[in-house]
């Protein structure tokens, strides 16, 4: 929810007591061990917490409604009371097959908003990537709660001392720029196989999506006739292994990006980290985006990903399209580094 609507909705409820409140007290036993953890990190950074007031519950509708809208939901006030709680949507997406760091990304946010009466925080690192897992998932360019940061302790501590200390200071690791060496080069080997084209919410490809790949300059271009629906959209990704790297190393990708004709939409650079759960099954550790909807020649475009997992073995690098109207996006010298 955004900060603004998080206001209103305190107030709101806090002036409407006219509901009854059932089961506050109540936590439910899947959430626990996250409360336990937001507690203890909590205590080990000098701040006490009181949960005499608190529920916390697994439901299969958000109690404010909305659909599809949260995942997840906290009250520092909740219904015109004192009483702080939270609520998880019992779905898929939202935690069943969510992974431990995951749903301790999207607990902990929603702790942040009831126990510690956190607002939304939207400011960005230079690479776009949130300052503080407060941020909010509202709007195109919002964040995603469950993706904050990954298991890498380095990474997690910071978001968790600012989660504790708004005045934290921003970490060594968004500045590293000792290049250690190239991880993936247009041209190179493996350059031009297994790239995929993924059609999301298109199962006719009524967009006429289309990707090709051109070897006298080394392109690859993803095209659209136009979608009328804002969910449709289309994926190219490209995987690749990656070894031998110190933990919390950067990775850096630059590429020129051509974007034509696009109306309503925009185009995505994506930078994802997967380990290797058997021979046929990846599992994503961690995702990071670069978002624009303007048209035009972007030079030397730069997406960045901070602080690798010690658990990655692969890593892809996906862009996205999205158009009303038909569109391209052109990506061309694309080269991926490792700095230290
Ligand atoms: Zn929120």
């Amino acid at each position: 929810m955004s900060k603004i609507q998080y206001i209103i909705i305190s107030l709101l409820l806090f002036l409407s007591c006219d509901e009854p409140i059932t089961n506050n007290n109540f936590i439910d036993e899947e959430l626990r061990p996250y409360i336990e953890s937001f507690i203890e990190e909590a205590n080990r950074r000098g701040v006490q917490l009181n949960i005499d007031d608190f529920g916390a519950e697994i439901v299969n509708e958000i109690s404010i409604g909305g659909d599809n809208t949260y995942c997840g939901y906290g009250w520092f006030f909740y219904r015109g009371t004192l009483k702080k709680r939270i609520e998880v949507k019992n779905s898929d997406n939202c935690w069943q097959s969510r992974t431990d760091i995951e749903r301790e990304n999207l607990v902990f946010h929603e702790l942040g908003h009831a126990l510690l009466g956190r607002p939304h925080l939207d400011e960005t690192f230079p690479n776009e990537s949130p300052k503080s897992i407060m941020c909010s998932s509202d709007g195109p360019n919002g964040c995603n709660n469950f993706n904050t940061y990954h298991d890498n302790e380095l990474f997690r501590s910071y978001y968790l001392d600012e989660l504790f200390d708004r005045g934290t200071k921003a970490p060594d690791f968004i500045n590293k720029d000792n290049l250690v060496r190239t991880v993936f080069q247009e041209g190179g080997g493996e350059y031009y196989s297994n790239w995929e084209l993924f059609i999301i919410e298109d199962e006719m490809n009524d967009s006429e999506f289309a990707f090709a790949k051109d070897n006298s300059d080394h392109s690859v271009t993803l095209t659209t006739n136009g979608s009328p629906s804002d969910d449709m959209r289309a994926i190219i990704v490209k995987r690749f292994e990656l070894e031998n790297f110190n933990q919390c190393d950067n990775l850096k990708s630059f590429m020129d990006i051509t974007a034509e004709g696009i109306t309503d939409g925009f185009f995505r650079v994506s930078l994802s980290l997967r380990e290797r759960l058997s021979d046929g099954s990846l599992s994503r550790i961690y995702l990071n985006s670069r978002r624009e909807s303007e048209n035009g020649t972007y030079n030397n475009f730069v997406h960045e990903l901070y602080c690798l997992s010690e658990k990655t073995e692969i890593v892809s690098i996906s862009f996205a399209l999205h158009s009303k109207t038909p569109a391209s996006i052109n990506i061309e010298n694309l080269n991926i580094d490792l700095f230290e």
